[in-house]
């Protein structure tokens, strides 16, 4: 017979050990803040503006990922602050020394990258996209009349002169020798641009008048077929030059970049790509600075993450740029932690969770959809 005593402390040890088993279940699963932090312990989370992702309103930090990094701390029940980066480089810097837990912005996982640092699970679909200055045709007026006015062009205006100058010398001595000839004045200033009036009206075969001098109507047939001949070679080459040149001065993918002027961001992976290839680029803190340089035609073309570009595209660049070419490098979007971080696995739990329950779907509709 058990007394009920020895059945009580039995029942005691199975109570602990069933405690400790449920504890070893599921305290695993407790938020971060919980088992990893100390108390109350606010996260520094680094990062940098590039809009849509991150930017200023009211001096308050919005976009995609601010919202979507309050969405996740909110789900873990964590709090946090955010601390500004000039670039991406100084703010993988602030979480390598440790100066922030996390950094979260536009950040491009990339297999250099991850030999530092942790990356969580994907967090937006991304990649590398060209943007160039809208300019419907080809050009605008000016820019065709400069390519008028180039070297390739030029030659033929000494031609034509030559062309107005000699037949002109030549009838305007056959003419003035002629009782009926057709210049009125037989002296050389005047009379000799009497013939150049003519000249010219014959290569454009336009000519009003014929010589009446026998040496002066064979001249006139002789330049009548020149005229023809040269107004036919004129406009074969003026136009293939026209269209040569447009074409040179067309981007529409990454093989057409080198020997052109490409701003992006410091230290972007676009910057690179680009250093890579021994394409010319010019790296500004900000990516406002690259939209700047293309539209003052100081750079030919931005190299950047392609939703960033079709924000900008959609947006303030509305009619003045245009992004050509596919995403020629996809990219994907992570929140970088320091190597072992404690913080990384919740925070992809809560990645998903966001996911699957709509959180996810409605930050990036408030950014993403076109519907209003
Ligand atoms: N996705 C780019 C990178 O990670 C963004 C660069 C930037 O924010 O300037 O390099």
């Amino acid at each position: 017979m058990r007394r009920a005593g020895t059945m009580g402390s039995i029942d005691r040890v199975r109570i602990a050990i069933f405690a400790i088993a449920l504890f070893a279940l599921f305290g695993g699963l407790l938020p971060a803040a919980v088992d990893a932090a100390a108390p109350a312990k606010q996260l520094r989370v680094a990062t940098r503006e590039i809009p849509p992702f991150v930017f200023k309103e009211n001096n308050r930090l919005t976009g995609f990922s601010v919202d979507l990094w309050d969405a996740i701390a909110q789900e873990l029940r964590l709090s946090s602050t955010y601390a500004e980066h000039a670039t991406v480089p100084e703010l993988l810097d602030s979480v390598k020394t440790g100066k922030a837990d996390l950094g979260i912005a536009a950040i491009s996982v990339t297999a250099e990258r991850s030999n530092d640092f942790d990356f969580s699970q994907p967090m937006f679909d991304a990649g590398l996209q060209i943007m160039v200055r809208d300019e419907p045709g080809g050009g605008s007026v000016g820019e065709t009349l400069r390519l008028m006015w180039s070297s390739a062009v030029l030659p033929f205006v000494g031609l034509t002169l030559l062309f107005i100058l000699v037949p002109a010398h030549f009838i305007w001595w056959s003419e003035c020798r002629h009782p009926h000839g057709m210049i009125e004045h037989h002296t050389y200033f005047p009379g000799i641009f009497e013939a150049c009036w003519w000249a010219a009206s014959t290569l454009a075969t336009q000519a009003d008048q014929m010589p009446r001098s026998a040496f002066g109507r064979a001249i006139a047939v002789l330049w009548m077929f020149t005229s023809v001949l040269f107004v036919a070679y004129f406009t074969a080459s003026v136009t293939s030059s026209l269209t040569v040149q447009q074409l040179q001065g067309d981007i529409k993918g990454p093989e057409d970049l080198p020997g052109k002027q490409v701003a992006t961001t410091t230290g972007s992976t676009s910057a690179l790509y680009l250093r890579q290839r021994d394409i010319s680029v010019t790296e500004f803190p900000r990516i406002e600075q690259a939209y700047e340089a293309l539209l003052k035609g100081q750079a030919d073309a931005v190299v950047f993450d392609s939703p960033v570009l079709l924000y900008y595209a959609a947006h303030q660049g509305k009619g003045k740029v245009a992004l050509v070419g596919p995403i020629f490098r996809k990219e994907s979007y992570g929140i970088v932690f320091p190597q072992n971080s404690p913080y990384r696995l919740h925070v992809n739990n809560a990645l998903l969770t966001l996911k699957e329950n709509g959180g996810y779907q409605r930050i990036y509709d408030k950014y993403f959809s076109s519907r209003p």
